[in-house]
């Protein structure tokens, strides 16, 4: 796993329970979601209805399952939480179904990825809070219509245009999330710290926060590794000088670009002058899969208008030039 990658490993698994915000007020960044979600739920809960339908999308570890959590708390209902590669039959999805109590919150990650037919049990149960589940195969198969409580179905994906129409049209809210701001980030790694009681600067947590993609899983993650770094090397404090030597040995620079993302423009700028190159060939120059350069080096890249992708092929920027020590060749023909 890169320690720049934004899914979750184990390890972020075990401590993410600790370091979650409970309530909006500790959930930082984000004000819009956040005001706009405040709003569907206090509605909600003023009319003592249940709270609508609501797709979060955003990358990974930008806070939507934090969030589907806080949306159960502030309504005073227990969630479940599953996931769309998990539900592979319509049958799982109407066991999820028909075991939730009035008024759960059913949060459904990577919703994209369910299968077809369970996605099509699910557009009657948000609509009409009902299910046909099929009994026996065949001709003799009939549908036996079963009632739901209404639920709150909480679905995240990485972008709500992976959806199908029907499907995100059933949503009665849809809250996009924005990569966060370093200073946001800032906050965030100064309250893990808080939890995690290590001592932290504030220019330990800026050098953090600047190295962080835009993500506050990442900035958990690099937290705990600049921590470790400071009991081992120095006096257990995360300073600038003891974020700069851990990322260093980690191999994260001062931007949050690892190894892999180096090596893609190291191999763009020194043996494609820059490009444009297509992307099978950039990949054997650097000894990758095509789908890994393409979902996970590309991605953040083109975020930071290091690289663009082009009809003709990758091209560097200037910037990616610049970011590497070189300097950018003139540009011809003006
Ligand atoms: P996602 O479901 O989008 O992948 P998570 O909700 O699991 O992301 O968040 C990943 C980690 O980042 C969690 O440990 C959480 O504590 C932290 N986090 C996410 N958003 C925030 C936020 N707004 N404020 C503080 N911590 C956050």
């Amino acid at each position: 796993e890169r320690l720049v990658g934004a899914a979750a490993d184990r390890e972020d698994l075990a401590v993410e329970a600790a370091l979650r915000p409970k309530d909006f007020g500790e959930f930082i960044g984000q004000t819009r979601v956040r005001e706009q979600l405040d709003l569907v739920l206090r509605a909600a809960r003023a009319r003592g209805a249940t709270a609508d339908h609501v797709l979060l999308s955003g990358a990974p570890g930008l806070g939507k399952t934090t969030l589907s959590l806080i949306i159960a708390a502030e309504m005073g209902a227990p969630i479940r939480i599953t996931s769309g590669p998990a539900i592979q039959h319509a049958g799982d999805l109407a066991a999820i179904l028909s075991s939730l109590a009035e008024g759960e919150v059913l949060f459904l990650d990577e919703i994209h990825r369910m299968s077809r037919p369970a996605e099509e049990m699910l557009y009657m149960a948000m609509e009409d809070f009902r299910v046909d589940v099929i009994v026996g195969k065949g001709p003799g198969a009939t549908a036996i219509p079963l009632e739901l409580p209404p639920f709150t179905l909480v679905g995240a994906t990485t972008r709500a245009g992976l959806l199908p129409p029907p499907l995100r049209d059933r949503f009665g809210f849809t809250g996009h999330m924005e990569f966060y701001e370093p200073t946001e980030l800032e906050r965030v790694v100064h309250r893990s710290a808080g939890l995690l009681a290590v001592e932290v600067t504030a220019d330990g947590a800026a050098e953090i926060a600047g190295r962080s993609r835009g993500t506050p899983r990442i900035a958990n993650r690099l937290l705990r590794r600049v921590r470790d770094y400071a009991q081992v090397r120095a006096d257990g404090v995360v300073t600038r000088e003891a974020a700069r030597r851990a990322l260093a040995v980690y191999e994260v620079d001062e931007r949050g670009l690892d190894r892999l993302d180096r090596s893609v423009l190291h191999a763009l700028l020194n043996l494609f002058g820059g490009g444009p190159v297509g992307l099978s060939t950039l990949s054997v120059a650097v000894g990758e899969e095509r789908e890994t350069v393409e979902e996970v080096a590309e991605p953040f890249l083109v975020r930071e208008g290091l690289l663009a992708r082009t009809p003709r092929g990758r091209v560097a920027t200037p910037a990616a030039w610049r970011h590497l020590g070189l300097t950018p060749p003139a540009r011809e023909g003006g």
